[in-house]
């Protein structure tokens, strides 16, 4: 039973206005703590999550090591990525090295996986095979005891699923709720808008999953 983001309704489910008001109250949390846009538009995410989450009230199951949500194929982009490995790389020496290792394991699995199927994300609907192919197997950042180890720079994805009882599947659990927030739609938005300025407005590769930034750019 998870709350996720939006509806499948391809509509834009807020106005420009929406959108501005939002990139406002981005710069101003840019402003005041030197932040980046990514994790200014994570905090202002969260913000808005949590005041919403406290109106409606409802009582979610989820907690810290309970990770079957975290065994599925999850993507960010490339301004996400960046800090990831950011993120990673400030770690002490001794953590990052854990996690180096931790991270090895996966070294390989993206383009083994593409080598025995070529050309299998040509289209969305490539994509939601690819999603079913992966259903039940870990995140590479899913630590030893269900828990995040990237969690305060987890991607978009991740920060806009949560559920009112234990899921018993990864995906697709019965009973599923959604709360429509626009405003994860928004900064969802907001996020490919940015990469898009940032390649200089050519079509851009707006997302990958985490294996394969791995392996493009590893840590
Ligand atoms: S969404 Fe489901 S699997 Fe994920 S943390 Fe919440 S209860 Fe656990
Ligand atoms: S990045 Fe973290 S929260 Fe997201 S799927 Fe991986 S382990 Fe789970």
């Amino acid at each position: 039973m998870i709350l996720s983001n939006p509806t499948g309704d391809k509509r834009m489910p807020f106005t420009k206005e929406e959108q501005g008001e939002f990139l406002r109250r981005v710069a101003e949390i840019q402003d005041g703590s030197g932040k980046s846009f990514v994790l200014a538009v994570y905090e202002l995410l969260d913000r808005l999550e949590r005041e919403a989450i406290s109106e409606s009230d409802p009582c979610f199951a989820c907690h810290r090591g309970c990770g079957l949500c975290c065994s599925q194929l999850v993507s960010c982009t490339q301004i996400e990525w960046r800090e990831i490995r950011d993120y990673l790389l400030s770690l002490d020496q001794q953590t990052r090295y854990w996690i180096q290792r931790h991270l090895a394991d996966f070294a390989g699995v993206w383009s083994r996986y593409i080598a025995k199927h070529p050309n299998i994300v040509q289209t969305p609907s490539d994509y939601a095979r690819v999603l079913r192919h992966w259903v039940g197997k870990p995140c590479p950042f899913l630590g030893d005891e269900g828990e995040c180890i990237i969690y305060p720079v987890r991607p978009i994805e991740c920060r806009t699923c949560y559920s009112t009882q234990l899921c018993t599947a990864p995906v697709g659990s019965e009973g599923v709720v959604i709360y429509p927030f626009a405003f994860q739609k928004i900064a969802s938005t907001v996020l490919i808008d940015r990469q898009i300025q940032g390649q200089g407005g050519r079509p851009p590769v707006l997302c990958s999953p985490l294996l394969a930034w791995l392996e493009i750019s590893p840590i």
